[in-house]
């Protein structure tokens, strides 16, 4: 484990890593409790401050809905809906196993989560309890990654870990997955990203990391023990900065 781990840090977790075959639907609690215990194991052990922004693509996205005659900001709130029953579910697991969470939305719901205010949820976290900050923006137009991003710079997070869920651990010059000789990158910049098209994270986030000198960890949080090694800056995934 590295030393030199960031104290306050940044996760975005897609809809997508809380789905699996068996339940490629909406929410398999298998998945769910697995990534609890992971999130609230690396917690306590490395005693680091965590939010989570959360996605909602395991349930609706805007642009699905777009897709199919829904008006897009109707189908984008939607979606910003859907990012807040994920929120409610990662708070009860995480909560199952004792660690403290608040669940904090952007779009304003006061029967079952509070509102997000930025001096609010750093507090939190100075209190040891985990914010999953969920609604995207409370705007539509915008993703969950970009929602993320800005949420980190927000808190002060020294870094956004952007956990995937495709089986592939970072970022490679190739997809691995059907060109054996693809490689990892360990680092990128993020004119790099920009440059060779590697779309690990919408571009409007990418502009707003880069701006705002917000490095970012792209890594396969799904296997076991993936999202630890990412908390305590272990070498895994691939580093843009
Ligand atoms: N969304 C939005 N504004 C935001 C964040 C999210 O309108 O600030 C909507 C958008 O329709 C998006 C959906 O919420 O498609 C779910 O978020 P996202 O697609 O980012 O989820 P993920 O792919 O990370 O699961």
């Amino acid at each position: 484990m590295s030393e030199d781990y960031p104290k306050r840090q940044l996760l975005k977790l897609s809809g997508e890593a809380l789905v699996s075959a068996a339940c490629p639907d909406t929410i398999d609690a298998v998945v769910l409790a697995q990534m609890a215990e992971d999130i609230a194991g690396a917690v306590s052990d490395l005693g680091i401050e965590l939010g989570i922004v959360v996605g909602g693509g395991n349930i609706w996205r805007g642009d699905r809905g777009a897709g199919r005659g829904i008006e897009r900001s109707s189908s984008d709130a939607m979606g910003m809906l859907a990012t807040v029953i994920n929120a409610l579910a990662l708070q009860d697991a995480i909560e199952r196993i004792g660690q403290p969470t608040r669940v904090m939305t952007a779009v304003q719901m006061a029967q079952v989560a509070e509102p997000y205010i930025r001096r609010r949820a750093i507090r939190h976290l100075e209190k040891g309890r985990v914010i999953i900050l969920a609604g995207g923006m409370g705007n539509p137009y915008f993703t969950t990654d970009t929602s993320a991003a800005l949420r980190a710079a927000e808190i002060g997070a020294e870094i956004l870990l952007k956990g995937t869920h495709s089986g592939v651990d970072g970022v490679y010059s190739a997809d691995p997955r059907e060109d054996p000789s693809a490689v990892r990158y360990a680092r990128l910049s993020f004119m790099d990203l920009v440059n060779r098209d590697l779309r690990v994270m919408d571009m409007t986030a990418v502009t707003f990391c880069k701006d705002n000198n917000l490095p970012v960890l792209v890594f396969e949080v799904s296997p076991p023990g993936n999202l630890r090694k990412a908390l305590s800056g272990d070498e895994i995934g691939t580093l843009v900065k």
